[in-house]
């Protein structure tokens, strides 16, 4: 099975995770599993996502509103970015992996999880 994988640090607990993906989405939210910060991965790049960023993606309207609300909130080093290489997944590698993922490809889909968030 031909996966991506994504490696990436905590910018908070700079604990070092990989995750296998089939495709690597635009935008997707996460939380740390060791800190439980909320996370962000957007165009590659690992930022720790704050309420009001997430607040704010929620009036999000376009591709381009997302961008310019994660930049705006883009206070976090920049040095943590990601390496997307193909590699071969085993059953080990799925069952240590305890990250609640929410995938999103489209605005709506954005929405769709920070709503569904907020309902908790
Ligand atoms: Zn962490």
């Amino acid at each position: 099975m031909n996966t991506k994988c994504l490696n990436f640090t905590c910018p908070l607990c700079k604990v070092e995770y990989e995750i296998f993906l089939k495709e690597i989405p635009y935008l997707m939210f996460m939380d740390c599993p060791h800190c439980h910060e909320h996370l962000s991965c957007f165009e590659g790049q690992i930022r720790i996502a704050k309420e009001e960023l997430l607040a704010e993606i929620k009036t999000a309207k376009s591709y381009s509103d997302v961008k310019t609300t994660i930049l705006k909130y883009d206070n976090i080093d920049k040095k943590h970015s990601i390496d997307l290489s193909d590699k071969s997944i085993s059953y080990d590698d799925v069952i240590n992996l305890k990250i609640d993922l929410q995938l999103c490809e489209t605005v709506e889909d954005v929405l769709k999880v920070i709503n569904g968030n907020n309902k908790k």
